[in-house]
């Protein structure tokens, strides 16, 4: 871990950041924890911390419904199109998708310009699926003799 990059606890204020080899990447389960990869990026922690803010403007009810569901969605298309259709993208990468970039700009109001995750992307950036979701799900359950 890059020591110059760490950031003083009292800025990651009211929720705790857990390192944890159990997972890859990282989650924000707001109010319990976040949880990160052992040895993630401050950038990372700084995203995550990002999805507590978007909670704290929501509340619980909107935060998981318009937050964490999309966001766990889009994770599961990703890795669903990575392993079933090498190079082919319907759905956003997930750092592009609206409640990941919502989150970067929460966070870097939160910790400054020229915090860890300065370059991640910011809302202006925020890219719309090349297929409406209903058309996704299609595309994926076809037959491979399909079409
Ligand atoms: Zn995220």
């Amino acid at each position: 871990m890059d020591k110059k990059n760490l950031l003083p606890n009292y800025l990651y204020k009211g929720i705790n950041i857990i390192e944890t080899s159990l997972i890859k990447g990282g989650i924000a389960l707001p109010p319990l924890m976040i949880l990160v990869a052992k040895g993630s990026h401050e950038s990372l922690k700084q995203h995550e911390y990002g999805h507590f803010l978007q909670y704290k403007k929501l509340g619980a009810l909107a935060f998981y419904g318009k937050v964490g569901l999309p966001s766990l969605w889009n994770c599961i298309e990703n890795k669903w199109e990575e392993k079933k259709y090498a190079g082919i993208k319907y759905s956003v990468p997930h750092s592009y998708h609206r409640v990941e970039t919502e989150a970067n700009d929460l966070a870097k109001a939160h910790f400054g310009k020229h915090s860890a995750l300065a370059c991640w992307p910011s809302l202006s950036e925020t890219r719309e699926s090349c297929k409406k979701w209903y058309v996704r799900i299609f595309l994926y359950l076809r037959p491979k003799s399909f079409f």
